[in-house]
């Protein structure tokens, strides 16, 4: 599932292309037609996100409400576009571009309201530039989970996967299993900060990336490593076995050395 960049990076991009336009809206597929419809010929006024979430702002306080989960994709074309490929669920044609949304997750017509009734659900986003760590961290301090279960909460923060989690963890010499209400300000404070530079390196360079240029790290193979901990076997910094363990269906990845 993507990231809380990569949908932070999708929204400057969709903007970017369509915002302020009169668009051309399309169901391919026939799931979102009425929708379509409703929508067509009306001007797009902003496309925004929080966290893992996506909203398309068009005139007259319509709002559409995507959520990609596993499956969804958007595809991009230059005008005029190709016939759909696959099951579009949502055509928007903009004046030079074009963009499919296949197989989401969620993708509703909603009011204005009900998109802030969704924001308010969710937890802080790091990579916002009004996001409050002070929210977080007087909740963090009164919760009954691990760090590691915590930082997935989407309620809790918002935009953070499983490779970031994995990944702000070791950097922080954090070990996931432990409780939030043991966590001092000042480790919280260096996960949050390396948490919005880590989302906004992410979205800048449209990639997830965690080991900071002149700090690369090899595998036992020679080869440069992308991450430190997310899917390696032995850590970086003590060169000890990666621990690895499933928590909620997802793996968490830590060195029980390091992050001890
Ligand atoms: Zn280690």
């Amino acid at each position: 599932m993507p990231e809380g960049h990569t949908i932070f990076r999708m929204a400057s991009d969709h903007r970017r292309w369509l915002a302020g336009q009169t668009t051309i809206v399309l169901s391919p597929q026939g799931r979102f037609q009425s929708e379509a419809d409703r929508l067509s010929g009306s001007k797009l006024v902003d496309v925004d996100s929080h966290g893992k979430h996506l909203f398309y702002r068009w005139s007259d306080n319509r709002v559409v409400h995507i959520h990609l989960g596993l499956y969804g994709k958007f595809k991009k074309y230059e005008n005029p576009p190709p016939q759909p490929r696959g099951a579009v669920r949502m055509r928007v044609i903009g004046r030079e571009i074009t963009v499919d949304l296949n197989g989401p997750n969620q993708c509703d017509l909603i009011s204005p309201a009900e998109a802030l009734a969704i924001r308010g659900r969710l937890g802080e986003d790091p990579i916002k530039e009004d996001a409050d760590p002070e929210k977080v961290w007087s909740r963090i301090q009164r919760s009954r989970k691990t760090i590691g279960a915590a930082l997935l909460d989407q309620g809790l923060v918002a935009g953070i996967g499983n490779i970031y989690r994995a990944e702000i963890l070791f950097i922080c010499r954090i070990n996931p299993e432990r409780l939030c209400s043991e966590l001092t300000s000042s480790e919280f404070e260096s996960i949050w900060n390396e948490s919005v530079q880590l989302l906004r390196l992410g979205a800048e360079k449209n990639r997830i990336i965690t080991v900071r240029a002149g700090d690369s790290i090899s595998a036992p193979d020679g080869k440069l490593r992308r991450f430190h901990v997310y899917k390696q076997s032995e850590c970086p910094a003590c060169r000890r076995s990666i621990f690895y363990w499933q928590s909620a269906n997802r793996t968490i990845y830590a060195c029980d050395v390091c992050q001890g």
